[in-house]
Order: C-alpha cells, then structure tokens, then sequence
C-alpha cells in the first residue's frame, strides 16, 4: 500500500520495495472501512479491474452480537451515513421516540430508524445496488499485496526480494543502510519500516519503545482459518460479523472465494487448544475437520513515536489495535497520505513535519483504542472469567473518561464530534459509529427530560418541530424495505456484474 500510494502521487523520486522470500506476510487482514475506497480510487484503477483479481466483495457493515449481553439483538455498525432531518442526524429524533413512544422504547429500535442497511445485511443484499456511497471492501489480503506490488513495480518501483540481515546506523542515529542476505548494502535518504511485528527497523534498530495496550484490550491471539462456501448465495453477507465468544470474539469476512474467519481471544483466559475447540464448535466441527488453523501472537499497542530520525514505521511494525473495528489497513493509508503530502510539496520533511505527523499518529490510536475499550468495558457480561475481568478491570484511559462523560448528556453527534473523531490524518471519523456501539452497548444518555430541561439552543424544539418530517423518512424507509426481496443477493450482485459469471 505504502509503496503504490507513493509511487502514484509522488514524482521524482526514487522507491524500493524490499521483501523476504523466507518471511511470509502475516496473510490476516481482509475487513476494511470505507476510506480504502478512496485509497483505491486514488490509485486510478477501477473497481472493475482490481477487485475481481483480488476476489474483493462489498462491505456494508459491522454487526456485533452479543458484546453487551447474552441473547440481546445484534448491534449494527453500517457505513452509509445516517439520515439527517432539517439538519440534524435521525439518531435525535429517535432519541425523542425512544423516550417518549413505546412502539420505539427497545433500544435496537435505532439501527433500522437510522438507515435501511440492517434490513439489506439480514436479507442478504448489499449497499452497492442501491446506494454508490457508505461503503468498504472484503479482500484477499495475499492477493491485494501481490496486486499493489505489480502495480508499484510498474510505476516505476524497484522490486527487491532478499532478506534484510542488518541495519546500518549513521553517527546521529538514522538509519544510513540496510545490509541484505544476497546483495549489496541498500542506501537510502528516508526508511519506511513495514516489517510487520518484528518492526525492524523501528523497534529493533532505533530500539524506539513500545507502549503496550494490554490493560485496555485484553485479546492478544488470533486463531485464523479459511473456509470454502458451502452455500455463497447465503454465506457471501455483505458486513464483517463480529460474534462474541467466552473468551474473545470471531470474525467472518466473506470474500468472493472464500470465507475468512478467526478467533481473537485472551491467551491469558483461554489456551491455544481450548480456543482452537470453542472456535471449531462454533463453525461446526463437522464442517471444519480438515480445515487447518493458524494461531498468531498479537502485538497491541505502538511504538512511541512512529517517524524517528529518517525511519517511519507503517502497519504493524509501527503498531496494532485488535481487529474488531479493521481499522489496520486504515492506519495505513492514513499514515502513508500523510507522508504523501509531506514528500509532494517539498521532497523532503523537516522536524516539524515528523513532530506533527507522531501527533498525529497518536491521536489516531488514541481515538480508535477508546473506541474498541466501549465495545468491552460498557458490557454487562459476567458469564466468564474473561468478560468479568473486561467488565471490571479494563482501563479507562482520561480520553475515554472524558467522551464517555459528554455521551451521557447527550448523542455524541454534530457539536461533540471533535471530541470523538477528526484524527486530522486523512480525514478519518467513524462518523455514526460512536452512536451505534454506545447504544448497542446500552449507554445512552441520561433521562431524556432532564438532559433537555438543560439544552440550551434550538436542539428540542427543533426536534419536536421536524418531527413530521423525521415520519415521512422512516415512510420513505418503510417503502424502501418492501422492495429489499426483489433485489439480487449480494452474492448474484457480484457474480453477474462484476465478477461476469464466475461462480464463488
Ligand atoms: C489477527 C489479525 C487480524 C487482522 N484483521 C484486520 C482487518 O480485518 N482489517 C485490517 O485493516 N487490518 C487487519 N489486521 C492488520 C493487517 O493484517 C495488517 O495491518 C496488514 O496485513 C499489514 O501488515 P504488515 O505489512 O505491516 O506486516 P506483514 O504482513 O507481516 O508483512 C511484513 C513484511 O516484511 C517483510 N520482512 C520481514 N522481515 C524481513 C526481513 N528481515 N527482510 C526482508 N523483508 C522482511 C516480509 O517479507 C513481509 O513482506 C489484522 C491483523 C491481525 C494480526
């Protein structure tokens, strides 16, 4: 990713990208969110031409089930913006319902009031055939590499497979070369260390600390696995499924070919082989008996500062938040933008820019970590050790204290947004994502009345004012819903358009 963004936007430079042969990328990494549609496009190449080569599928949403509590309904995260009335996103108007009409009073009410997405996942359609805005991809993570490869390579890229052995360091501590198994020494003026866990460069050479996330977010192993569909007109959903288990939750991202799937859980509540036998249960241990699973160590947290002297780490050699919200590949092209425009304008950086880019950086992993504390810390699940220990002893960081104090006055939206995203690197926001998990995770504000004895502004009467308009929406929505079955699955979406007429 970092090599093709740079060698598109970028001219006049000079860009190698070197790989082992004997380290293999860490093949996990296929749920994305929305923004990798505009890093995709910002390439120049068309969903046409890459995403059958990747066997990439549309991603509406995120669905969560059971992080709050047992047998509650699933939580939905989807990506296309919430409705706005007059001005103000529907969440208000289903605040005033929900408080005030019992035909609203269960909280799960909210997603299908906000928008029509919950209603095309659970019938099996996607966002694409209705909407052309609000979504994200699933992706072959091996294939997209080898894609953005080919591509850097023939934008000019030099393509180096051999193993790095060392790094050479110049007098003030930057890194000057990278000797290498099979060749010369390699020197270079900037080093974007993209090594993976190891962080070679980074971690290991410049021997920048790691500030470890473990108290806020308890999982730290994955156990991944592969499975062919035994039926894609059903199996191929258009949204990641998230689904809490005893120790941990599993992902299923379902790409064109396949279906991704794995366990993330807490090594310290669950053994290697406990987790592999509550995972196969949950796939059906029929279903999987010849399908070979991988475990991998998660690093979770980052490297102090992420650009030091001439070295930036990017991915996982400059840090890692657990998958649950995919926002790895985002940090990505969000820190690989920014170096973008540093490297566009000028050609070369100053202290200012790397002062401003680590900020940057860190506000990122602050925010998208406080984001994943709520989809754990907020449960009211006691039912194993694992979720007791998430209920009562993850760390609040002051950051998270302070949203979570703003969210029980009122719906983190509009005015409060600062507070909750606006990372300032590529523009990244979760947008509605805080409102969807708070409410999924039953925090919302407090009594309504007293919350709006206090408004101050136009926020209520405004509110009850438009509410006419609010019900013609949800009229709008209702229409809608009742030509969701006419439409293609999103699997026959795929296989008669894009994909012309392979079969999955
Ligand atoms: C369990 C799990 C689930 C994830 N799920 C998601 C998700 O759903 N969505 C998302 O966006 N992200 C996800 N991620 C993150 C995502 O997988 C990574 O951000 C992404 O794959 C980038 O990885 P990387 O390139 O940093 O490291 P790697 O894939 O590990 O690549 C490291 C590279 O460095 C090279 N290398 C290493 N050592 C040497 C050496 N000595 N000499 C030469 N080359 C060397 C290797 O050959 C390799 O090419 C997930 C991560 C994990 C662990």
């Amino acid at each position: 990713m970092t090599a093709a963004h740079l060698a598109t936007h970028v001219k006049d430079i000079q860009i190698s990208l070197i790989e082992s042969s004997d380290v293999p990328v860490i093949g996990v990494g296929e749920s994305t969110v929305p923004p990798m549609v505009d890093y995709m496009a910002g390439l120049g190449v068309s969903e046409e031409e890459w995403m059958p080569k990747c066997n990439a599928t549309y991603k509406s949403s995120i669905c969560f089930s059971e992080f709050h509590a047992k047998g509650d309904p699933l939580i939905w995260y989807p990506f296309m913006p919430m409705g706005m009335v007059e001005g103000r996103p529907t969440s208000r108007y289903w605040m005033h319902k929900y408080r005030t009409d019992k035909a609203y009073a269960d909280r799960f009410s909210f997603y299908d009031y906000c928008t029509i997405v919950p209603e095309l996942c659970r019938q099996g359609k996607t966002v694409k055939n209705v909407f052309n805005n609000g979504y994200a991809y699933h992706v072959d993570a091996g294939l997209l590499g080898q894609y953005l490869k080919e591509l850097s390579k023939s934008r000019g890229v030099e393509h180096v497979v051999d193993t790095i052995t060392d790094v050479k360091m110049r007098e003030d501590g930057g890194i000057k070369a990278v000797a290498r198994q099979n060749g010369p020494d390699l020197e270079g003026d900037l080093f974007i260390d993209c090594s993976g866990f190891r962080s070679m460069l980074l971690g290991q050479a410049l021997n920048e600390p790691f500030d470890s996330y473990s108290d806020y977010l308890f999982n730290d192993t994955a156990i991944a696995a592969r499975l062919p569909y035994t039926n894609p007109d059903k199996e191929m959903i258009s949204y990641t499924m998230c689904s809490a288990q005893s120790s941990g939750w599993v992902w299923q991202v379902p790409i064109y070919n396949r279906l991704g799937t794995g366990y993330v859980y807490s090594s310290a509540h669950k053994s290697a082989d406990e987790a592999e036998t509550e995972f196969r249960q949950f796939l059906g241990e029929d279903r999987v008996k010849d399908i070979s699973m991988r475990q991998l160590k998660m690093r979770v947290g980052k490297q102090r500062r992420s650009w030091v002297k001439n070295c930036i780490a990017i991915g996982l050699s400059g840090g890692f938040v657990e998958p649950l919200e995919s926002t790895g590949l985002f940090i990505v092209q969000g820190a690989v933008d920014v170096i973008t425009q540093i490297l566009k304008t000028k050609h070369d950086y100053t202290i200012a820019d790397t002062t401003a880019f680590n900020a940057s950086v860190d506000r990122l992993y602050e925010i998208i970590r406080d984001f994943l504390v709520c989809h754990y810390a907020l449960t009211s699940r006691e039912d194993s050790p694992y979720w007791k220990d998430v209920k009562y002893t993850t760390k609040i960081s002051d950051s998270l204290a302070d949203k979570l104090q703003l969210a029980r006055t009122r719906f983190p939206d509009l005015e409060y947004l600062h507070m909750f995203d606006n990372a300032g690197l590529a523009g990244f926001s979760f947008n509605d994502g805080w409102q969807y998990i708070l409410t999924g995770m039953n925090y919302l504000p407090f009594d309504y009345q007293q919350v709006r004895d206090r408004q101050t502004g136009p926020f209520e009467p405004h509110i009850k004012r438009n509410m006419p308009m609010a019900d013609k929406l949800q009229a709008q929505y209702a229409q809608q819903r009742k030509q969701i079955p006419s439409l293609p699955s999103h699997y026959q979406f795929l296989k008669n358009g894009l994909y012309k007429g392979r079969e999955a």
